[in-house]
This record gives C-alpha cells, structure tokens and sequence, in this order.
C-alpha cells in the first residue's frame, strides 16, 4: 500500500481502489486488457485512486483485492494457466463468495466454470465458482454481438470461440441475444451472473462500450470497501461514440 493514499480520507481522493488482472501475459485476446484500462479510468473520474496489478503464473497473490478482472485467451493460452489457476482456486473461490467484484471473459469465464472439454477432446478443468460447464465444437462462434439485459441495458461485443457453455443451478444469465450466439448456439443466452461476477463471452474489449458494467464493478467494490460509493462525472463521450458505432456494425 502506498502510505497516504489508503483511507477515503486519503488527500485528493476518496480512497484507493485495487484492480486485478488475471493472468494478462497467457489471457489477453482481442483487446481484453482495455477492461483493466477503463476500470482505472473510471475510478479516477469517481474519485477514487486506481492501483492496477497484473497477476501472471508463478507470482504471489496479491492481497487486499477490490476487483478482478480476466481476459479470454486461445485454448493454448488456457492450457499454460490451468495448475497456477488450480492452485488459487481456494482463494478466488473465498473473494468471489464474500462477493468480490469480478469480470472474467471467455477463456476466463469458462475456467471460473466447472470444465472446459476442448474441441480436441482435453478437459481443462476449470475453479468450479460458477455451475457452468464448456463444450468445444467445430462450429467457431465468431462476429458482432447484442445483448439485452436487466441490469446493463444494451451489452454490445464481439465474440470469438469454439466453446459452447450451459448454466447450471444457480447462475443466471448477463442476458439474452438479439444479435450474434452468445453462450452456445440453442439457448440464446449470453453470460453468466453469480454473485457479483459478470461472465462473459464478450471482447472487443468490453468495458470501453459498456460503461454500465464497470460502473457496477467499481459500485459494488466502494460499496464493499467505504461502506458507501460516491460516484464522480466520468465523460462518456468516447464511450457513446463507440458504442454508436458497434451497433451499427453488420454481423
Ligand atoms: N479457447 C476458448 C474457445 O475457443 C476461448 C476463446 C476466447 O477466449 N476467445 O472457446
């Protein structure tokens, strides 16, 4: 911790705020790690004081953490992280019970699943934090995608995977496909909702469209922290602009 910068009385902000990313050198497709740009972003226009921390195989586990978010990666990419990730399940299992803000996209998404069995036939085992599990086709799930929710209004992304995900009990979906596949090509459901995680198979990346969603992260982890949140006035411009543009985008 940086001395002075702590406490939501800390000079010149109303407290820090710790983002995790999970695993970016292995998991880190399609612009994923503009999730981790927007949170630090967004926080800073909240008033708050970002410290972004990259998680790799092999490192200590940070503590004192505010919000995770993980990123998608090629089925390689999922086979490289898969004991490192066995060995913090206990620990991401115990964040994301005591309710924990979490975004984890693809490759991640299925992890935090209960396994990914691989178009070529390899089960990856995933954490077991949500009840879903991934089975790999030959179909690729690939273009521009639109989802309606309760919570987020309008999700647009991008999505690009051979894996197909079913919820099981418990988890519900981020919401329902109006345009693109989504989770898998019968259920037009997109995501997965548990407790304070938002899984999705969405890139693109995902935050600089959805603004909504990382609000809802950096909410709930002030909330958690200060006992309060207090926003700020972010400048969604950009945001707008994009979002403006993605959904004019053809499939
Ligand atoms: N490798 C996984 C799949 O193809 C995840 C891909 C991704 O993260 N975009 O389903």
């Amino acid at each position: 911790e940086i001395p002075g910068t702590a406490g939501p009385s800390a000079a010149g902000g109303k407290g820090v705020l710790r983002v995790v990313q999970l695993y970016p050198r292995d998991m880190n497709i399609y612009g994923d790690w503009g999730n981790a740009l927007v949170l630090q972003q967004r926080i800073r226009w909240h008033g708050y004081t970002p410290e972004l921390l990259e998680y790799n195989v092999g490192d200590p586990f940070p503590d004192d953490v505010d919000i995770i978010v993980g990123g998608g990666g090629q089925d390689s990419g999922q086979l490289v992280i898969q004991d490192d990730l066995q060995a913090r399940a206990d620990s991401l299992k115990e964040l994301a019970e005591a309710g924990t803000p979490m975004l984890v996209i693809c490759g991640l998404y299925q992890l935090f699943g209960r396994f990914f069995k691989t178009r070529t036939g390899s089960v990856i085992e995933g954490i077991g934090i949500l009840n879903v599990e991934t089975h790999g086709t030959d179909e690729r799930l690939i273009g521009n995608v639109k989802v309606t929710t309760s919570e987020f209004g309008e999700v647009l992304g991008y999505e690009n995977h051979s894996g197909q995900t079913t919820l099981g009990d418990g988890v519900r979906p981020l919401g329902t496909v109006a345009k693109g596949t989504g989770n898998n090509s019968s259920d037009g459901h997109e995501g997965a909702r548990y407790r304070n995680i938002v899984a999705s198979y969405l890139h693109g990346s995902l935050l600089p469209k959805n603004p909504a969603i990382a609000d809802f992260l950096i909410r709930t982890a002030a909330e958690r922290k200060f006992g309060a949140f207090e926003p700020g006035l972010p400048d969604d411009r950009y945001a707008e602009l994009a979002r403006d543009h993605a959904a004019r985008r053809p499939r």
